[in-house]
C-alpha cells in the first residue's frame, strides 16, 4: 500500500504521489511561528505533526525538501478578518516587553533586548522556538544549522513580496482601496472558497468567517483581504509603490513557498486554524500570480490541542510552554511523544497523567533497547523468531502499514508494544544458533525510532546528567540491598530520598525501574 493521507483540498483520504515521483522527491511547506512568544505546547502539536510525516515519508524513502518559515512581521492579532485590522503581533510583543522592562518582570533571557527593536524582539523568540524545536527532535530545526535558508524570516522576503503584490496587481487582482491599503479581489478568483468552503457568497451573506465592519465601506467585497498596509508609523516598514509600510500575513508565506520550493508544490501544513483565512489566501494569491490551476497539491492541518475541552491558546492564558513543562520534570521525549499519539485529525486534550504515562512507555523502549544492545551478538531462539526474523522485525511492515494510513501514529506505537512485550526483557535471554541475532531486533527497533524520534531525545536526557542517574541508580541498589537483607526502615528511607529528589521507583518483573514524578 501506499501512503494515504487525507487532504482538506477534497476533503478526502488520497494516495500521496509527488510531483517528482521519479527521483523521489517531496517538497513541502509548513507555516512557521510567529515570533511575538514562546510558542506553547499547542502550537508544536502542529509542528510535531508535520515533522511526523516528514519523518515517515522519508523512512518511505523520499527525500524530503521541508521549508518552516518564521512570520517577524504582519500576523495581526485580529487575523480572523483577513484584512488587517488589529495590531501587528511583532508591535505588540515589543509594547509587551517594554512594559515588562520597567516593572522588572522581563524573562532573565531577554535582559539584554531593547523593546524598541522589534528584529531584536524576534531574533530572541526565534531562537527560543529554535532550541524548543531541537529539544523535541524536530528535524527541520536540526537540519537549519546547515542549511539556513530552510526556515526562512518573512522579513527577509518583503522585496520579493512587493514583487508579487505587483504581479497582482497588473494582472488585476488586486487594487487599492480608499484608504491605501492594497486588497486582493477575491471576486477575480474564482475557486475562492474551495478549500474551506467560505465562499464570497458565504462570507457576504454573513455564513462564513467573520467581516470587519470598518473596512466594509471601502472594500469591493468583505472578504478582501490586505497584502501591503501603507503605515509610515510602524516599527517594521519598507518602501513599495504604495506607500512605505508592511505586507500582510498571507502574502509572506506565497512568497517564500513559491522562492524556496516552486510555484506548485507536494505539501503545505499548519493547524486547523490555518485553513480559513490564511491558507485559503494563500491559494488565491499564489494560483493567480503564477497562472497555475494548483499551488499545493495535499493539504495537511492539525486538530487543535486541547485543555479541558478548550482550544490551548496564548488569548486565554490557558497554555503550556516546553520550558513549563521540563520545570515541571516533564521530559522533552515524553513530551513529544504526547503530541503525536493521538490521531492528527482529532482533538488532543492534554493531561499530566498522559504524559506521565508517556514517560513511563518510553522508558520501557529506552530498558529495551539498553538490553538488545547487551546482547546484540547472541543469536535468537527458534521460539522468538517467524520466518527468519524477531518479533520487532518481523513488525516492521504492520508499523508502516499503520503510518500509511493516514498517519496512525498510535497504531504505530500499538504494535511496537506488542513486538516488544514478546521480549523478556532485563534477564539474561535465551539463545538459539545461528540466523537472526538481538542486534536485528535493536536495528528494527531504531527504525521504528526514526519515525518516533523519542529514543534519542531520552538518551540526550540521560547523557544530560549523568551524575544525577548514578545517584539514582545507586539509592536504588542500596534500597534493594537493604531489602535482601529484610531492613525494611532502610529501604523505605532510601525509598523516601528518591521521593524526595522527584523520582518515582517500581518493582516489576524487570526489576526495579525509575521515573521523575511530573508535579
Ligand atoms: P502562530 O505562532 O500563532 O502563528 O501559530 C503557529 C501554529 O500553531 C499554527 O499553525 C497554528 O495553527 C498552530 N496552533 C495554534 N494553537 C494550536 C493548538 N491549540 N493546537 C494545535 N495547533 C495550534
Ligand atoms: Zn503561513
Amino acid at each position: 500500500m501506499t501512503l494515504r493521507l487525507y487532504n482538506t483540498l477534497t476533503k478526502q483520504e488520497e494516495p500521496f504521489a509527488a510531483l517528482d515521483e521519479a527521483n523521489r522527491r517531496v517538497s513541502f511547506y509548513s507555516c512557521g511561528p510567529t515570533v511575538y512568544d514562546f510558542a506553547h505546547i499547542g502550537n508544536f502539536r502542529s509542528f510535531l505533526n508535520a515533522d511526523v510525516l516528514r519523518r515517515t515519508l522519508e523512512l518511505l524513502g523520499y527525500e524530503v525538501r521541508h521549508v518552516m518559515n518564521i512570520t517577524d512581521v504582519g500576523h495581526m492579532t485580529d487575523d480572523a478578518v483577513a484584512d488587517g485590522s488589529g495590531e501587528d503581533k511583532m508591535q505588540l510583543a515589543a509594547k509587551r516587553l517594554l512594559e515588562d522592562k520597567k516593572s522588572g518582570k522581563l524573562p532573565t533571557d531577554a535582559k539584554d533586548i531593547d523593546p524598541n527593536d522589534p528584529y531584536a524582539v524576534a531574533d530572541f523568540y526565534t531562537h527560543a522556538f529554535l532550541d524548543d524545536a531541537r529539544s523535541l527532535g524536530l528535524r527541520i530545526a536540526h537540519e537549519v544549522q546547515d542549511a539556513p535558508e530552510l526556515m526562512p524570516r518573512a522579513t527577509a522576503y518583503v522585496p520579493a513580496m512587493v514583487e508579487m503584490i505587483q504581479t497582482l496587481m497588473d494582472k488585476g487582482h488586486a487594487y487599492v482601496a480608499d484608504d491605501g491599503v492594497v486588497y486582493f479581489d477575491v471576486q477575480s478568483f474564482e475557486e475562492y472558497g474551495k478549500l474551506s468552503g467560505n465562499t464570497p457568497d458565504r462570507i457576504r451573506s454573513g455564513e462564513g468567517g467573520r467581516v470587519d465592519e470598518a473596512t466594509q465601506a471601502i472594500k469591493r467585497h468583505p472578504a478582501d483581504f490586505m497584502l501591503w498596509k501603507p503605515d509610515p508609523t510602524h516599527l517594521m516598514r519598507w518602501p513599495s509603490p504604495w506607500g512605505e509600510g508592511y505586507p500582510g500575513w498571507h502574502i509572506e508565506c506565497s512568497v517564500m513557498a513559491g522562492s524556496l520550493l516552486g510555484e506548485e508544490i507536494d505539501l503545505h501544513s499548519g493547524g486547523e486554524d490555518n485553513i480559513f483565512p490564511h491558507h485559503e489566501c494563500e491559494i488565491a494569491q499564489s494560483c493567480c500570480a503564477t497562472g497555475k490551476p494548483q499551488f499545493a497539491r495535499y493539504w495537511f492541518h492539525t486538530r487543535f490541542l486541547i485543555v479541558e475541552g478548550e482550544k490551548m491558546s496564548k488569548s486565554k492564558g490557558n497554555f503550556f510552554t516546553v520550558r513549563d513543562l521540563i520545570a515541571k520534570g516533564a521530559t522533552p521525549a515524553a513530551i513529544r511523544l504526547e503530541l503525536i499519539k493521538t490521531h492528527y485529525r482529532s482533538n488532543a486534550n492534554f493531561t499530566f497523567q498522559g504524559l506521565q504515562n508517556a514517560q513511563r512507555q518510553i522508558e520501557r523502549w529506552a530498558k529495551l533497547e539498553q538490553w538488545l544492545r547487551m546482547y546484540q551478538d547472541r543469536p535468537l531462539p527458534g521460539s522468538l523468531t517467524a520466518e527468519g526474523g524477531g518479533p520487532l522485525r518481523m513488525a516492521l511492515p504492520a508499523f508502516q502499514e499503520a503510518l500509511k494510513a493516514d498517519l496512525n501514529v498510535a497504531g504505530a506505537i500499538g504494535v511496537l508494544s506488542e513486538a516488544a512485550s514478546k521480549h523478556a526483557v532485563g534477564g539474561d535471554p535465551p539463545q538459539g544458533d545461528g540466523g537472526a541475532t538481538y542486534g536485528d531486533e535493536l536495528e528494527a527497533l531504531h527504525t521504528m525510532n526514526t519515525v518516533l524520534g523519542v529514543l534519542d531525545l531520552q538518551r540526550e536526557a540521560i547523557r544530560g546528567d549523568d551524575d544525577e542517574r548514578d545517584l539514582i541508580e545507586a539509592k536504588i541498589a542500596q534500597r534493594n540491598a537493604a531489602r535482601a537483607n529484610k531492613d525494611w526502615t532502610a529501604a523505605d528511607a532510601a525509598r523516601d530520598e528518591l521521593l524526595e529528589m522527584g523520582i518515582a521507583i517500581k518493582d516489576g518483573p524487570e526489576g526495579t525501574t525509575w521515573s521523575r514524578i511530573v508535579k
